[in-house]
C-alpha cells in the first residue's frame, strides 16, 4: 500500500462533567477534558484524544494547533515511528514529558487509528498481537467517600463480575485508610483481587508507614506510592515490601519507563497511551516489561488499551476507570465475565458520538 500524504489536522475540545471525585495526589474533579484530533489524507481519515482531569486541555490543543499540525502536514502518513520522533523533537525544549506527551499522544493514536482504516485491520493486528480476553478490575476515585458510599461502589463492581477492586487510600488518618481497605476485603471476600492506590502522595518513609497496616488485607498491588520522580524510593519500596509496586500512569515518555526497569523500582508495569505520550510510547513501554519479565495492567484508556494489552506477554488486568467514554462512543466497551476483548473494526475502534458530545465543546 503506498503512502498517503497528511493534508489535514483538525482538533477539537469538550470538558466532560464527572460526578464529583477525588484521590490523595490530585484533590477534587469534576470534570473530563476531551482533546480530539483527527488526521486526514486523500480519502481517509483517523482520530486520536488526549484526556485530562479538568486542567491543562487548552494548552494541549494549542500545542497540536499550533506546533505538530504545521509539523505533520505534507508527511507520509504510515512512518509513525519516524512521526513520533520528530513531534518529540519538536517540542523537546518545552516538553520531554508534562503537556507535550499528551498532544504527541493525541495526534500518535490519530496516526495508528488512520493506518487501521487505510489497512482495514484494527489496532491489536497493527501492534502483531491476536485478541484475547484481559481480566478487568473495577477501578473507583473514591477517597472522599465515606466508608458506607465506599462500600456500596465496592458491591456494585462485584455485581458486575470484575474479579478485581481498587480502591483509593491516603487518608489523612492511616488508622483509617487501614480501616477503609479492612472493610473493602470482608465485603470482597478471599477471591477478589484488592488493589490500592496512593497517587504519589507520600514519601517512601511514609508509605512504608502506611502501607504496613494494611498487608494483613492481602493487595494485590501497592500503585504510586510516592513522586514518579524518586525512582530510588520506588525501588527500595520495591524491595522492603511484599506487596507489588504498581506505577506507569505518570510515566510521559518511554525513557522514564527504561529508568524504573532499569533500577527494579517496579512490579507492575501500566501503561496509559495518552499519558505516556500515545501508542507508540506505550508499546515501547511494554517492550521493556516483556523484556524484564515484569506483568503489565493498564491505566484508564479503556478501549485504546484492550488492543495494547494484547500485545504484552503478561497483562495480569485492564483497569475499567471511573471516568468513562462510553456515553460519547458509538462502540463502548462491553465487559464480559469481568474480561474485556479489543475492538474487531478497523483503527482504534473509538469513534466518537458527536451528537452526544456536542453540548460539551467549547
Ligand atoms: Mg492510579
Amino acid at each position: 500500500m503506498p503512502a498517503s500524504m497528511i493534508e489535514r489536522v483538525e482538533t477539537a475540545y469538550y470538558r466532560l462533567p464527572l460526578e464529583p471525585m477525588g484521590d490523595a495526589g490530585h484533590g477534587a474533579i469534576d470534570s473530563e477534558e476531551l482533546i480530539t484530533v483527527t488526521i486526514s489524507v486523500d480519502g481517509a481519515a483517523g482520530t486520536g484524544y488526549a484526556y485530562t482531569i479538568g486542567r491543562g486541555g487548552h494548552a494541549v490543543r494549542a500545542l497540536i494547533d499550533r506546533d505538530l499540525a504545521p509539523l505533520l502536514i505534507g508527511q507520509d502518513e504510515d512512518k509513525i515511528d519516524h512521526l513520533w520522533r520528530l513531534m518529540w523533537q519538536r517540542l523537546l525544549f518545552v516538553g520531554r514529558g508534562g503537556l507535550a506527551s499528551f498532544a504527541i499522544a493525541a495526534a500518535d493514536i490519530a496516526l495508528w487509528d488512520l493506518h487501521g482504516h487505510m489497512a482495514g485491520r484494527p489496532l491489536y493486528a497493527l501492534l502483531g498481537a491476536e485478541s484475547r480476553a484481559i481480566p478487568a478490575y473495577g477501578s473507583g476515585v473514591d477517597l472522599p467517600k465515606p466508608l458506607p458510599d465506599l462500600l456500596r461502589q465496592v458491591e456494585r463492581f462485584l455485581a458486575r463480575g470484575f474479579p478485581g477492586v481498587k480502591v483509593k487510600i491516603g487518608r489523612p488518618d492511616p488508622a483509617e485508610d487501614a480501616q477503609r481497605v479492612r472493610e473493602v476485603r470482608r465485603l470482597a471476600g478471599d477471591s477478589i483481587d484488592l488493589m490500592v492506590d496512593a497517587n504519589m502522595s507520600w514519601t517512601t518513609d511514609e508509605a512504608l508507614q502506611h502501607i504496613r497496616p494494611m498487608e494483613a488485607s492481602r493487595l494485590y498491588w501497592f500503585e504510586e506510592p510516592t513522586v514518579p520522580e524518586d525512582v530510588a524510593g520506588h525501588a527500595r519500596l520495591a524491595a522492603e515490601l511484599d506487596v507489588p509496586i504498581a506505577i506507569g500512569e505518570s510515566l510521559h515518555s518511554p525513557y522514564e519507563y527504561e529508568r524504573y526497569v532499569a533500577e527494579h523500582a517496579v512490579d507492575v508495569v501500566q501503561i496509559d497511551p495518552i499519558t505516556n505520550g500515545g501508542i507508540t510510547a506505550s508499546m515501547k513501554a511494554l517492550a521493556l516489561a516483556d523484556a524484564a519479565g515484569l506483568p503489565t495492567s493498564s491505566h484508564y484508556a479503556d478501549e485504546l488499551s484492550a488492543h495494547l494489552l494484547c500485545a504484552s506477554q503478561n497483562p495480569i488486568y485492564l483497569e475499567k476507570h471511573a471516568f468513562a467514554l462510553d456515553p460519547y462512543l458509538v462502540e463502548p466497551q462491553r465487559v464480559v465475565d469481568g474480561r474485556v476483548r479489543p475492538t474487531e473494526s478497523p483503527g482504534t475502534g473509538m469513534t466518537f458520538d458527536l451528537q452526544a458530545l456536542a453540548p460539551y465543546r467549547e
